[in-house]
């Protein structure tokens, strides 16, 4: 294989839910839904399929989710972009992740990235020849100075930096960033002249009245900001992979110079149903966050009932617990053994970091129905 690849590990996410196949375990493990999301929708792909949406739709997106994303920053957040020049479709937001990061990174750049990780982030960083650097973002909602306090940002910064890849609602940790945190980000950012890359694929999905704030929405970020989010998470269609970018026209075009020989265009059949989607169910989102919230709490309580640790997430479809006083070496030991002792997968956090902080970190998710939830709390009751 190509030294772009040395050092990437298999994706763990796959590598956990082969071991659930293989082994009948509860899949806590990767981020998927077992409820797919509104029938409405999948009425809307299944026409675009009869009424010929068949052939290659336009490589920036077809006009209608363009502007359905548009109206949508427009709505939520107060953000205009042009549907024209500052909108692009992607084929999910893993292409938009990989298409910012391959036309804005040379070799050599630096690029600031929260560990915990998503993990094509890295991925994509190396294919692209940039190198990062990664900020520990605490799990201390009371953290002097907040989650990513100005001194571990300046620590990870260089001359050489280019881009700051930030997420929230954070996967894994389900921390979403408070105004004050992301002004502190901002600031950072705008003194380094940095690209923020914002990925906010769980902008809807926030518990106990937590707002998600875009950090383009901060006094001079929308001009150096691009925002990728799709309709994975908000309308529970994971597998569709119909994601988009937005930003200054400068920024959505450098992306779509990549997109251009990575994929050309994006499957064009989803794109009318999700165009329908924030079109039509605009409401949908923040009523699946508060049936999350529910099972947040269900499997946050069952947790601590047992006895373990656990950081109750405001946001995404994670929870995350610290099992150091358990006795296991690391989180990948704990969780390599768990489908035998207790029937349950999860995920270890240790390869979304570059430090030791996450060494004995382990994310389960709740994006499952409560039997779901309810037999693994049963299982690990029985088995830890
Ligand atoms: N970013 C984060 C933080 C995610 O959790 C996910 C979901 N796997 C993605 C990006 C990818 O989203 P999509 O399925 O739209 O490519
Ligand atoms: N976002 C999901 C998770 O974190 C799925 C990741 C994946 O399958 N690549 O579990």
């Amino acid at each position: 294989t190509a030294r772009r690849l040395d050092g990437i590990p298999p994706t763990i996410f796959s590598q956990m839910s082969a071991l659930a196949v293989a082994t009948g375990a509860v899949n806590l493990g990767q981020g998927f839904p077992d409820v797919d999301g509104p029938e409405r929708i999948i009425e809307e792909a299944v026409s675009a399929l009869h009424d010929g949406r068949n052939q290659y739709a336009p490589g920036p997106g077809i006009p209608a989710l363009r502007e359905a994303v548009a109206a949508h920053q427009q709505r939520h957040y107060d953000l205009t972009f042009d549907p024209a020049r500052e909108v692009a479709v992607t084929t999910g937001a893993t292409e938009g992740i990989a298409t910012a990061i391959l036309a804005l990174v040379d070799p050599g750049d630096e690029v600031i990235l929260v560990e915990p990780y998503y993990d094509s982030y890295p991925a994509m960083v190396q294919f692209a020849g940039g190198v990062r650097r990664p900020v520990t973002l605490s799990l201390d909602a009371s953290a002097e100075g907040g989650r990513l306090p100005r001194e571990a940002l300046e620590a990870a910064a260089s001359e050489k930096s280019k881009m700051l890849l930030l997420n929230s609602p954070h996967n894994p940790t389900g921390t979403v960033l408070t105004r004050e945190e992301l002004e502190t980000v901002a600031t950072f950012a705008r003194d380094h002249d940095l690209v923020v890359v914002s990925d906010e694929v769980y902008e809807h999905l926030t518990f106990d009245g937590t707002d998600h704030i875009p950090i383009a929405t901060l006094p001079g970020m929308r001009e150096r900001t691009l925002t990728l989010s799709s309709i994975g998470k908000s309308f529970s269609f994971t597998g569709w992979k119909v994601g988009w970018a937005t930003g200054p026209e400068h920024l959505v075009q450098a992306l779509l110079g990549a997109k251009q020989w990575m994929t050309f265009t994006s499957g064009a059949p989803l794109q009318p149903a999700a165009a329908y989607a924030l079109d039509h169910l605009d409401r949908w989102p923040k009523e699946l966050a508060l049936d999350l919230q529910e099972r947040r709490d269900l499997l946050c309580d069952g947790l601590k009932q047992i006895g373990l640790d656990v950081t109750i997430p405001e946001g995404t479809y994670f929870a995350v617990s610290d099992i150091s006083d358990l006795g296991w070496r690391d989180g990948l030991e704990f969780c390599e053994a768990l489908p035998d002792r207790a029937g349950v997968v999860a995920i270890p956090l240790q390869g979304f970091y570059d430090s030791d902080a996450g060494k004995h970190l382990v994310r389960w998710t709740f994006t499952k129905q409560r039997d779901v939830i309810e037999e693994a709390l049963d299982r690990l009751a029985r088995g830890t």
